[in-house]
């Protein structure tokens, strides 16, 4: 086993977390796929994901009457802790609690006292050599690789000052970038480049870099360590949605707010209230009046569908590899890179986390047209790209100790389609627009559209975001019904 240099982390877009066996998460209480659903409620709630759920706590909690309508089997929406198949539990989708010391979704918790976890693990980078193979990296392949994510980060930042809709390739030059093959000609910086730009693209947002629009995306840079929780986000938001009433299995397929109040109809009945709050990925409801969406009666406006159609979903995929116990001498969560990726020419990166959570699983996060091209090939060669990768890191005599993998596929899932929501460059303005109200007779809020797409800019494709926007919709909700 190699000893790494110890370096500062570079967060490497959206982390991975497993918990101990003793905190797999409780079952949820929702009402099972035979119970009837209410025929009135003041608000009805489509999705159980974060957004929703946070929507109807803060409605619930305030003495309204509630029906949280979820197409799945299981609530969470792309916050899901596997806990079965690799005997610990997984997050598959959402893991960690960026920038701790000011996310929201933070603050909440602490204020419910629920055990946290920062994570503070170590960052290993790893370099190809020129027969293909991997060695540690140098002191200063760390700086030139932390100097090139600055300067990407710095680009946003500027972008976002001076309102630039535009593609942040465009606003970035890296020093000496050559391609990320084996090969170490050109500068350090420029061999490190391709490596930076994974991870403020397909890593970071789901899109290869040059599809990152700069006003839109939200900055590489956290503040305060990422949190973690025990039994993983999943079992956290299992407990968080204990006594709601949510009604599993009962995709809406059609929203009708032609009259006085809104019904929403589901292949098992339907339900009327005063208003609805839509917490659809935006990749769902582009769809909407198609066979694959749900039917708004009547349709959504025609600017609200082009904007619609002006946002795209980021692909981002997880990869869980158990291992025999003890078989990484890491500290908890360290996150493992790679120049070049699995085929050495710069295609296929992966960022790992290792020994995630105290357990001795490694989880890989891919993103973007790899993350694609994974879902394509199946589970099985997704798990043997992440297994390659980490041999070629850590050497055969941990992939010796393999024992079996898990991988997602969020971009075939069809209540996602995707993993976050992101605009295409030029048309940042299009989330504001694809996520307005729509308003019956007087003026009164009939349909509220929440979730990561359309929360706070900061807070855009996380899981602080979704809350902060279920809560945002509860609100107005609220203030409809006086
Ligand atoms: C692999 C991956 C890693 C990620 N990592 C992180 C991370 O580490 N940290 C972080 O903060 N964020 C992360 N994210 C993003 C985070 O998961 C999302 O931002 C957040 O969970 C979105 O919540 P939401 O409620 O807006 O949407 P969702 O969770 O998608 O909820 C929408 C719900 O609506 C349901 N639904 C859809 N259509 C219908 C219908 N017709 N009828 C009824 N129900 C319907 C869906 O089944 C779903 O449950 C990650 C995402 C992925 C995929």
């Amino acid at each position: 086993m190699k000893t790494p240099t110890r370096r500062d982390a570079i967060a490497t877009g959206m982390a991975a977390g497993l918990l101990p066996p003793l905190l797999l998460p409780k079952t949820v209480a929702a009402a099972p796929a035979t119970a009837a659903l209410p025929a009135d409620v003041d608000v009805a709630i489509v999705g159980a994901g974060m957004a929703g759920l946070a929507a109807a706590m803060m409605l619930t909690e305030r003495g309204r009457s509630v029906a949280v309508l979820e197409a799945r089997d299981r609530i969470g929406g792309r916050v899901w802790t596997d806990t079965a198949r690799l005997g610990v539990p997984v997050d598959l989708g959402a893991a960690a609690l960026k920038s701790s010391d000011v996310n929201p979704l933070v603050a909440e918790l602490r204020r419910r006292e629920v055990r946290m976890q920062p994570d503070d693990g170590d960052f290993w980078l790893f370099d190809r050599d020129s027969r293909g193979g991997s060695r540690d990296a140098e002191p200063l392949d760390y700086d030139a690789l932390g100097a090139a994510y600055d300067r990407i980060d710095d680009a946003l930042a500027d972008a976002k000052v001076l309102r630039a809709d535009v593609a942040l390739a465009s606003r970035v030059k890296l020093d000496g970038d050559v391609p990320a093959s084996g090969n170490t000609a050109g500068s350090i910086a420029g061999r490190w480049s391709e490596l930076a730009r994974a991870m403020a693209g397909p890593l970071h947002l789901g899109v290869e870099f040059n599809q990152v629009a700069a006003l839109d995306a939200p900055r590489l840079s956290g503040t305060g360590n990422e949190i973690w929780l025990p039994g993983g986000l999943g079992g956290w938001l299992a407990g968080y949605a204990q006594g709601l009433p949510v009604y599993l299995s009962r995709p809406v397929s059609r929203i009708d707010w032609s009259g006085r109040g809104v019904t929403l109809a589901t292949a098992e009945g339907q339900v009327r209230a005063e208003a609805c709050i839509v917490t659809q990925p935006p990749a769902l409801l582009a769809a909407s009046g198609t066979k694959d969406g749900i039917l708004f009666q009547p349709g959504l406006p025609d600017v609200q569908r082009e904007a619609l159609g002006r946002l795209g979903s980021g692909l981002l995929d997880r990869i869980a590899l158990l291992y025999e116990p003890g078989s990484f001498e890491a500290p908890v969560n360290t996150q493992a890179l790679s120049r070049g990726g699995s085929d050495g020419k710069g295609g296929g990166i992966l960022a790992f986390r290792l020994n995630v959570q105290a357990q001795p699983v490694a989880i890989a996060l891919a993103g973007g047209d790899y993350a694609r091209d994974l879902e394509a090939r199946g589970e099985a060669a997704a798990i043997a790209a992440a297994r390659a990768q980490l041999k070629a890191m850590l050497g055969d005599e941990v992939d010796r100790r393999f024992v079996r993998g898990i991988a997602s596929a969020w971009g075939r899932d069809p209540w996602s389609r995707g993993a976050i929501c992101v605009a295409r460059p030029g048309f940042s303005a299009a989330r504001r627009i694809a996520g307005r109200a729509l308003s019956g007779p007087a003026g009164r809020v009939r349909v509220l559209f929440c979730g990561e797409a359309f929360a706070p800019q900061d807070w855009i494709g996380s899981v602080a975001g979704a809350w902060l926007s279920g809560r945002q919709a509860a609100a107005e909700a609220l203030r409809m019904l006086g």
